[in-house]
This record gives structure tokens, sequence and C-alpha cells, in this order.
């Protein structure tokens, strides 16, 4: 018999929990990945970053392993069945997994615990994306957090060095069960192109994490680690990363507290993922205009540190935390667009897209969310542009034709449109 390693979002063989307790299981250990139909299928671009990203990851850990005798036996199809295919080609006693904290992950994994133990086949489940999760972190009283600050003190009493030590998963790669060169299935099989896109590398250095604090809101600056995708993905270790944030700045070690915080937002309270944590916040009638919802998708809405944001999210993937934060209110307010509007555009576009923490950001721009900045702050633009791009820098990089005769006039007031956004929220606030 052979314990499987499942990998889902740990693209990595070094410091990956599930896979060292698949090691130390005593049976010899089958990798493999799920090219989940259920979820690629319904992609609406056919040209995707993320699933380009997996991809390539996939084939770069199928070498590793076959280095080693073994390889990655990845397949596409839905992950019941193909778990339910390998436990017909092999005598498997044990599958191994880490936890995931999405409203559809748990529910897949409620049901593959099921299906294997009907076969006496026993599912593990580790914590590895998470630095602490579950009830490792919550309030005085035994509830969890909805206030950061308080819950980011606890968090860093809690993170000691035990919880940042990694696995030993190499000492034990003499563990891996030996197979011949498997195929991975191809992007076009499983009706995809490539973009050939190139990625952010999975580190990050010590002069960048050293000026992260007075860098980090200015867009213009290459001020922030971009690491999103690879914590995204797992193909950077949470442990590993943090051990360096630790030793060199707090700014940084906090915002991995907020990456938690909203897991276990997202864990504790599963309602959010369709609606407002706040649930008078449900009551809320947006206007939903889609034609002004059209020009802030393409970056066309008049206000350039808007636009700049929303082209650079289009043509790269990828937008600074600032902007992220200036266009959501945007959206909402401004335009009184409903915040799952512009959190399944994000999903779309993001390359480190994580329902997690895009949804904790989006309800956190619409008021709605945990520790959500109070209805009534409305962010002004062109005051942001100026404290946080004082030279312009980054809106000519996105915008060039900014102050051209090409260039649109903003498609509405700030005056007007900050007191609309303030006089409907009260009044839909107040309906019974
Ligand atoms: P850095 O500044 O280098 O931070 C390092 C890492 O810390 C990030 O990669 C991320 O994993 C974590 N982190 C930082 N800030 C946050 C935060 N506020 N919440 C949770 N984790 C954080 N982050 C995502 O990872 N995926 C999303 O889909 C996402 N959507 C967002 C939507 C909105 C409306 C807003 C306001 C924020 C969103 N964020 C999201 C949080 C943040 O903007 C990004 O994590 C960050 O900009 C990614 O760039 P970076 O890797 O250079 O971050």
């Amino acid at each position: 018999p052979i314990a499987l390693c499942w990998l889902r979002r740990d693209l990595r063989l070094h410091d990956n929990a599930a896979l060292y307790y698949a090691l130390k299981s005593g049976y010899p250990v089958l990798v493999v990945f799920v090219f989940d139909r259920l979820i690629l299928d319904r992609l609406e671009d056919r040209r995707d970053r993320r699933v380009e990203f997996i991809h390539t990851e996939i084939h770069r850990i199928n070498k590793e392993l076959m280095a080693m005798g073994s390889g990655l036996v990845a397949r596409y199809g839905e992950p019941l069945d193909v778990l339910q295919q390998l436990t017909q080609e092999y005598t498997v006693a044990e599958v191994y997994a880490n936890y995931d904290y999405e409203v559809y992950a748990k529910e897949r994994d409620a049901q593959v615990r099921d299906r294997l133990a009907e076969r006496g086949i026993e599912f593990y489940t580790s914590k590895d994306h998470a630095l602490l999760d579950h009830d490792e972190v919550l309030t005085g009283s035994g509830s969890p957090y909805t206030v950061f600050t308080p819950y980011s003190n606890n968090w860093l009493n809690k993170l000691d060095d035990f919880q940042l030590q990694s696995y030993p998963t190499e000492s034990y790669f003499q563990h891996v069960y030996r197979i011949a060169p498997p195929e991975i299935p191809t992007l076009e099989a499983m009706n995809f192109k490539p973009l050939g896109e190139s990625y952010p590398k999975p580190t990050v250095s010590a002069e960048l994490l050293q000026a992260y604090q007075k860098m980090r809101d200015y867009p213009a600056q290459a001020g922030t680690s971009e690491l999103g995708i690879h914590l995204r993905f797992g193909t950077i270790s949470i442990r590993d990363l943090a051990r360096q944030a630790k030793a060199t700045s707090l700014t940084f070690l906090k915002e991995l507290a907020w990456r938690d915080f909203y897991f276990q937002v997202l864990d504790h309270f599963p309602h959010v993922e369709k609606h407002a944590f706040r649930r008078e916040y449900d009551r809320i009638q947006f206007r939903n205009n889609e034609a002004e919802f059209e020009r802030w998708c393409a970056g066309e809405t008049g206000y350039p540190i808007v636009d700049a944001g929303m082209r650079q999210l289009n043509e790269t993937g990828w937008m600074h935390n600032r902007v992220r934060m200036i266009v959501a209110s945007f959206c909402i307010k401004h335009l009184l667009i409903d915040w799952r509007w512009g959190e399944a555009y994000f999903a779309r576009k993001l390359r480190d897209f994580d329902l997690a923490a895009n949804n904790g950001g989006w309800q956190w721009a619409a008021g709605s969310g945990v520790d959500a900045a109070p209805y009534f702050r409305v962010f002004n633009p062109t005051l942001q542009a100026q404290k946080f791009d004082p030279k312009g820098e980054y809106i000519r990089k996105w915008v060039p034709e900014f102050n051209s005769f090409g260039y649109p006039a903003p498609m509405i007031d700030h005056a007007f449109a900050r007191q609309r956004a303030i006089d409907t929220y009260k009044r839909e606030l107040a309906r019974p």
C-alpha cells in the first residue's frame, strides 16, 4: 500500500506540512494534483494567468520528483472522481492534504473524507497556508476576533519559534513512491491557451523588507513584495517568509497577520462569501448601472488614479494595495455599485486572487465587513492621488493621455457622489 499526498494550493515540496506527514507515515508516497474541472470549466477567460502559473509549477514539481525516481500524477477532472480512479489504480492506505478555509474546499474535503472512509482510507488534513488558524487565536471569551488590532496583538504573541519552524520534508524524500515519468495534461487539453508571461520570483530581498514601511504606500515605487501569487498557490513557504519578516520588518509581518485574519474570518463566518458580514448591509439597494460599471472596469472614469489602477490590473493582473482601496471605494461609494460586482471583477483579473483577502478588502471598502471603515468615510480620489502619487508618476505610467484632449472628464462630481453615498447608506440602513 501507498499514501497519497494531494497538493492543492500548496505547490511545493519544501516545508509542506501534508507532505511531511505523508512521508513519515511509513508508506511510500505518491504526490498527486487535480486540475479541478468544477473550478476551471467555469472560468470566463480561456487565457488565465493563474491557470498558466499552476500549470508551470506542476511541471516544476514533476521534474523535482522525477529526479528522485518518482513524479507528480496530475489529472484533469472532478476531485472525487480522480481520487476514486487513483484508489482503484493503486492500493491506497492514507491520503494527506493541507487545510483550506474556503467554503467550496471545506465541502469538497468533507465529501472526500466520507468517500475515502467508505473504502477504509484515512484522510488527514494539516495547517499549512496560515501561520495560525481555527481556534489558535481567540478573544478572552473564546470567540473569533472581528477587529484586527487586538487579533494581531494576540497573533504576534502566539507566533513563537515553534510555529515558525519549517517541516523538514527533504530529510524524508527517500520515501517517495517510484513510478515511470507521468504525463501532465496540457493547457490546450483543458481548453486554455498560454499567455507566455513571466511572474515575480518567489523571494523577497532584505532591502525591500527594510524599506517596506516607508515605501509600501506609494504605487509608483516597487516597494511591495509582489509575493501574492506565491502565497496564494503555496509556491513559497509562509513559515520561511514569516521568519524572514520577523527578523527584518514588523510592518511586513503584520501584513501576513492580515492574511491569517481574513482566513479566520472566512473560516468562522462563511456567510461573508455571499453576504455582508454585518447583515444589515445586505439591505442596501445599489444603483448597479452597468454602463458605469463598464467604465470603471475599463479604467475610463476620468479620475486618473482610479483609471491607472484599473489599467494596471487589466494589463498585468496586479494592482498596488493603496490603489485597490481607492478603486474599490470609488466603485462602491461613488458609483453605488454592489461590492460583489467589484469583488467578482477582481476575482477574474487578479493573479494573486484569494477569496478570503479579496472578500475582506471589498467588504472593508463597503463598510460592511469586519473592522471596516465607517460608511460615511468616502475616499477622495484626487486627494489620495496627491498624497500617494505626488509627482503623478504612477498616473503617467498607466494613463499616458492624462492632461491631453483624449482623456475623459470625471464621470461624476466627487462632492455630489460623496453626499449621495452617505445619504443612500444612511437611508437604507435605517430601513426595517
Ligand atoms: P505586500 O505588501 O508585499 O504584502 C505581502 C503579503 O501579505 C501579500 O502578498 C498578502 O499575502 C499579504 N497581505 C498584504 N496585505 C493584505 C491584506 N490587506 N489582506 C490580506 N493579506 C494581505 N490580497 C490577496 O492576496 N488577494 C486578493 O484577492 C486581494 N484582494 C484585495 C482586494 C481589495 C479591494 C483590497 C483593498 C485588498 C486586496 N488584497 C488582496 C490585499 C492586498 O492588496 C494584496 O495582498 C497586496 O496588494 C498584494 O501585493 P504584494 O504581494 O506586493 O503585497
